[in-house]
């Protein structure tokens, strides 16, 4: 990994792009060619897979407009609001932004929430099949919610219980998972969230993410979801919040 990171360097110094992009750089321990550039959190990450990659749970054109017109464009309005607002991206963390969403406008908030809910989404999804959780996260779900049908039961019923738009999470509040939802592009993240926490799951449900496929239909887009679940970066979550 040290080699790549050098490599990336290098390349960024001889392409010029080094002034910025080395300012901005985390230290990450995975660099790989697909997150070459992937260095701002205030930036749309690349599909950490093909639009396709989800089928048949999730079908390819929803992902193809949810990633490259909603998604993006949370992104790039987020970046027109830091620029008005005085949002200096390359000193200031995004949740810590989501932390004093109050203090901003309403732009702001949709679309910091919208850029930070849609880049957590990608990752906590993957191919098809998903396994259970397993270890700790396992072991904290059944201790929450007896068992993880219990738990799929009652995350289904909050994600179905938003009217409208919005987001079903799987939150750490204060050391404890905990099922809560939010309207629009909220989230727990948010100092006007009614519960709030650290988010681990996420579900989109705006019609948008599941409508072309299942269209009225949430329940059957939610049945699905549990398929393409990526669990072990839940559990990573879990582990760093607690
Ligand atoms: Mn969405």
């Amino acid at each position: 990994m040290a080699n790549n990171l050098q490599n990336r360097r290098q390349f960024l110094t001889k392409t010029g792009k080094a002034g910025i992009a080395l300012a901005a750089m985390p230290l990450f321990s995975k660099i790989s060619p697909s997150n070459l550039f992937a260095i701002s959190e205030f930036q749309q990450q690349p599909l950490p897979y093909a639009y396709n990659a989800l089928e048949p749970f999730i079908d390819a054109l929803t992902m193809e407009i949810h990633y490259t017109k909603h998604a993006a464009g949370y992104a790039k309005n987020l970046a027109d609001a830091c620029v008005a607002e005085k949002v200096a991206t390359s000193t200031t963390s995004l949740t810590s932004l989501l932390n004093t969403i109050s203090t901003y406008t309403v732009k702001m908030r949709n679309n910091a929430g919208g850029h930070y809910n849609h880049e957590l989404f990608w990752q906590l999804m993957k191919p098809a099949p998903s396994t259970n959780p397993t270890g700790a996260l396992a072991a904290a779900i059944e201790k929450s919610f007896g068992s993880f049908a219990d738990f799929k039961t009652a995350f289904g019923d909050s994600a179905k219980a938003r009217f409208g738009s919005g987001w079903a999470w799987l939150i750490i509040k204060v050391g404890k998972l905990e099922i809560t939802s939010t309207p629009n592009q909220d989230n727990p993240l948010m100092d006007v969230a009614e519960v709030k926490g650290t988010p681990i799951l996420g579900a989109d449900v705006w019609e948008h993410a599941y409508y072309l496929k299942y269209q009225n239909k949430r329940a059957d887009y939610l049945a699905a979801f549990w398929n393409v679940v990526n669990w072990a970066v839940v559990e990573e979550r879990m582990k760093a919040a607690m």
